[in-house]
């Protein structure tokens, strides 16, 4: 069965950014922290130049991006979480230091999702619509927790290519599915033993325009996930410009934000109502 896209487009499409500067590599080292400036360099390119050059290039395309943010990082970098809020990006939930929560039992996990929700109204008026999980780790509870504290979609999980829908004691929670595919990091993030090199940006761009053209036949929702401390380099960049522009070339692509995609899954989506033009189709 074809997802009912708004208006007959084909598919839809949504850059999200997960903006973690140094909160991940905080939470999972902290003893290396208090003394690697290696490490955390590397991360704060995101803040000090990966941010920016990201704004800059989704301000040419005229886009409108998911941003998804842990409280460390709205309470360390907050001229730049501002800077993603005013120009009228999405901004998400992504845990307070970027906890992996299969490290967490219910009770802190709770904590955790009450404390960001309360950074990001105190600093920065949000009332974030979106959930993503740090790391896309996520406990068999968590889409409960997130739909008691008001969360309209959770966008970690990796049942469909489509939104759909998770069961939780509280009823459905909206899922904006992602894939490892469609993540920066395995391919450009350089960690010492591991077994993927860094890869060049022509062979990401085809495969993510391959990924991306597949999907669009299958009418399918292509979420795109890039960290500024990673994708911010010139490169990579250039690279998502140049797959913009691929997939502008094809008819029928709806570019949205995840919450965009959710509210459209609340209201249409889930019961599979016909669009518009669908409908006055089948009226002829
Ligand atoms: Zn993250």
């Amino acid at each position: 069965m074809r997802y009912p896209w708004p208006d007959g487009k084909q598919s839809a499409a949504v850059l999200s950014f997960d903006f973690d500067a140094e909160s991940g590599f905080l939470f999972r080292e902290p003893e290396k922290a208090k003394r690697s400036l290696a490490d955390l360099e590397e991360r704060r390119f995101g803040p000090r130049v990966g941010v920016d050059r990201i704004l800059r290039l989704l301000d040419r395309l005229r886009l409108r991006a998911s941003f998804y943010i842990p409280g460390w990082t709205v309470e360390n970098h907050l001229p730049q979480c501002k800077r993603i809020r005013d120009a009228g990006h999405e901004i998400g939930a992504h845990g307070n230091v970027h906890e992996a929560v299969a490290a967490l039992d219910q009770a802190q996990e709770k904590a955790v999702l009450a404390e960001q929700l309360r950074i990001l109204a105190d600093h920065l008026g949000v009332r974030p619509a979106g959930y993503r999980s740090p790391s896309w780790d996520v406990n068999v509870w968590t889409p409960g927790l997130l739909k008691t504290h008001g969360f309209r979609y959770d966008s970690s999980l990796m049942g469909n290519d489509v939104p759909y829908d998770v069961a939780t004691p509280e009823g459905p929670l909206t899922e904006i599915p992602v894939q490892w595919i469609m993540d920066d990091a395995p391919l450009f993030r350089h960690v010492y033993g591991a077994t993927n090199a860094i890869a060049d940006p022509g062979r990401v761009l085809q495969m993510w325009s391959k990924e991306f053209v597949a999907m669009h036949g299958e009418n399918g929702c292509f979420v795109l996930t890039c960290h500024p401390f990673i994708s911010g380099r010139a490169s990579r960049v250039a690279l998502i410009e140049d797959l913009v522009g691929y997939m502008r070339r094809q008819r029928g692509v709806w570019f949205a934000t995840c919450e965009e995609v959710a509210r459209w899954h609340d209201e249409h989506g889930r019961s599979g109502a016909p669009t518009a033009r669908r409908r006055k189709r089948a009226g002829r």
